[in-house]
This record gives C-alpha cells, sequence and structure tokens, in this order.
C-alpha cells in the first residue's frame, strides 16, 4: 500500500529501482555471479580478472578489497576495457530481497511526522551510504499501522534507531542483535 513517500526519496534515481531494461540486461549476470553467502560482505571479492570493477547498477566501484562510491571516479573507469562492470553484493541483496536489517517504525507520532521520520531515514543512509555503498535502505513497505525499513547490512538499521531516537525527543528505539543469523531487527516508536 503506497501512498507515496517524500520527494527526497526519488525511486527513480537508482538504478535498481527504475529502468527494467537495464534491470533485464543485467538479471542474468546477477544470477551467475550470485553468492548468497557473500552478499552481505561488504568487502566480499568479486569474481573479477584485474583489480577494480564497476557496478553499473549503483555506480560503486570495487578497488583490492574495498567498495566505495565516487561519481567521477566511476564515469573516468566505466569506459576502460580493463575494468570490469559487474553487480555488486548489495545490488544482489536487493534483488533477491536478501536484507540483513528491518527497522519497524510505529505509535501515534509516526502518522503525525510521517514525512519528518522518513527524511532523518533517508538521510542516514545518504550519509552512511558515502562511506559504505552497502549501508542502503533495500525495501520500504507500508503497512496498516507501520512502516517496515529493510536495511541491506545491519549497521544502517542499528543506525536509523539511534538517529530516530536522538531526533525524536521522547522515543524508543529497541535494537536486537540476531548474531547466528546476521540480522538487526529494530522497533521504533513514540506515543504523541
Ligand atoms: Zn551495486
Amino acid at each position: 500500500m503506497s501512498r507515496g513517500f517524500s520527494t527526497k526519496y526519488q525511486l527513480g534515481k537508482d538504478p535498481l529501482r527504475g529502468k527494467d531494461r537495464e534491470k533485464q540486461k543485467l538479471m542474468g549476470k546477477a544470477l551467475d555471479q550470485s553468492r548468497p553467502n557473500e552478499a552481505h560482505n561488504a568487502d566480499a571479492a568479486p569474481d573479477i580478472e584485474g583489480d577494480v570493477a564497476v557496478c553499473g547498477r549503483c555506480h560503486a566501484i570495487y578497488h583490492p578489497k574495498h567498495w566505495h562510491l565516487d561519481e567521477a571516479e566511476y564515469q573516468q573507469l566505466r569506459g576502460d576495457p580493463k575494468v570490469s562492470e559487474i553487480v555488486c553484493p548489495s545490488c544482489i541483496a536487493i534483488e533477491h530481497q536478501d536484507f540483513k536489517g528491518q527497522v519497524t517504525l510505529k505509535g501515534a507520532s509516526l502518522a503525525k511526522h510521517r514525512e519528518q521520520i522518513l527524511n532523518t531515514i533517508y538521510n542516514e543512509e545518504a550519509h552512511l551510504r558515502a562511506t559504505n555503498p552497502h549501508s542502503r535502505i533495500g525495501l520500504i513497505e507500508e503497512q496498516e499501522e507501520q512502516i517496515l525499513v529493510w536495511t541491506v547490512n545491519e549497521f544502517l538499521a542499528d543506525r536509523i534507531g539511534k538517529e530516530l531516537k536522538k531526533a525524536f525527543a521522547g522515543s524508543h528505539a529497541e535494537i536486537t542483535h540476531l548474531p547466528r543469523e546476521s540480522f538487526t531487527r529494530v522497533v521504533w516508536w513514540r506515543e504523541e
């Protein structure tokens, strides 16, 4: 049940959420390279020939042992025949809806301050994603009286919980780490 999100959250901006043709083109590739166990290891080494690779979907750049975002660098690298184009682990996780964090938003405050709450979440995503391309929101589900925010890694869910608690006085955040499942569950609410 989508009622439309804040304009700050541009659905078309992330290639995975938009362009279907591009998505189809990459689909086979993504499945071939899918290694579910490694999908959440931010630095999981992709299967590439050289040292450098780029993700054609989210523009993340892989240098040995590290993923990062830099649009200018991406534009430079994408034309280089020595650089492999792949689908990164977080884009694969989003495609498979294979998430590592879940934030449940509820309480009377949600309807009243919905826009502000979602903007706090998008800002935290943008902030963390700048240093780790895998700190991403994969899916937002609006339910009857709550909203579920699914994150690609555990860290983002944890930080969203802490940021919301800080930003909204009198609110609560229950953060549960499930180390066995490598999953972080956050419930945030404010009753007013
Ligand atoms: Zn990607």
